[in-house]
């Protein structure tokens, strides 16, 4: 079976690139997407761990904001060699913007240390929630995200800008399929109006298997692919094993995807190299 959306420790996933891909295995998954979050970092751990029994398809989850809300594309199959110098600007924004939510929670009477990450590794909210939890502040992540790190929340600091429209422009300048993640997630507007303008922008697929998402959430979408000839993806949004399940949180292979929505995707990348030679 399929995973199209996993996040390791070169994001906020909880499990390295290995012990995902050993988890995989362990779970029936036959192809399986590393989307951490504005970084590549993990393939090469988990093309090397795979071997030839599970496919890694090489992926990230771009950040991007859009109606001043954030806004996340998954990019697949990407030139990893073109992506590599703006991804490394994402990836120091994201390093900065940690540090401004440190400083404006140690304003708040609630100073922490962050991990120490490699320079390619994404820093995200997840990894100060642990923080503030560590430091005795808060029982659980989630109550770290309802007192201040929510999005409306005192100590959240968003992206360094990036609209969606500039951020699918990335992805397809350097050849990746780009795809809105969980599109029922989105606090900045509808998916009837957001929809189009990011297919306007170059959209080319929809992640319609999100265990956020409704069985009516997924009609929606499933119709909406159809109507607008967009590609459907799926997956868990797997970050690791957790002591504090919370509602839409699914194990690894939880959605039980089929295979069959990956040849649609692969070829949609390899056209779109085509078409744009440059991104091959
Ligand atoms: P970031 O990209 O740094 O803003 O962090 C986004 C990540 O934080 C998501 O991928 C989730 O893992 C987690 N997250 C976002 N919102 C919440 C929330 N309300 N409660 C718990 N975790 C959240
Ligand atoms: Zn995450
Ligand atoms: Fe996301
Ligand atoms: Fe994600």
């Amino acid at each position: 079976m399929l995973e199209l959306h996993c996040h390791t420790t070169c994001s906020d996933g909880v499990l390295t690139p290995e012990a995902l891909v050993a988890l995989a295995k362990q779970r029936g998954v036959r192809a399986l997407a590393i989307t951490d979050h504005d970084t590549m970092a993990g393939w090469d751990r988990a093309i090397a761990a795979a071997g030839e029994t599970l496919e890694i398809v090489p992926g990230l989850e771009l950040s991007t904001v859009h109606n001043d809300r954030s806004l996340h594309i998954l990019g697949f199959y990407p030139n990893r060699a073109v992506l590599a110098k703006p991804l490394q600007d994402r990836i120091a924004g994201r390093h900065r913007r940690a540090q401004a939510m440190v400083a404006k929670l140690a304003k708040l009477g609630c100073p922490i240390q962050l991990p120490d990450l490699p320079d390619d590794a994404a820093p995200g909210r997840p990894h100060i929630a642990a923080a503030l939890v560590a430091a005795g502040y808060v029982k659980t992540q989630q109550a770290a995200f309802n007192h201040w790190l929510g999005e409306r929340g005192p100590a959240y600091v968003p992206y360094e800008p990036l609209s969606a429209v500039d951020g699918i422009q990335m992805l397809l300048n350097c050849g990746a399929v780009p795809v809105w993640a969980h599109p029922y997630l989105f606090r900045g507007g509808t998916v009837a109006t957001v929809l189009p303008e990011l297919v306007a922008a170059g959209l080319m697929g929809v992640e319609v298997y999100h265990p956020h998402h409704s069985p009516s959430d997924i009609r929606h979408l499933e119709a909406a692919c159809d109507r607008d000839g967009l590609l459907m993806t799926g997956g868990s949004d797997y970050h690791g094993p957790t002591k504090e399940p919370s509602r839409g949180y699914v194990n690894l292979n939880g959605l039980g995807l089929s295979l069959d929505l990956l040849p649609p995707l692969k070829q949609a990348a390899a056209e779109l190299k085509q078409r744009c030679g440059a991104a091959g």
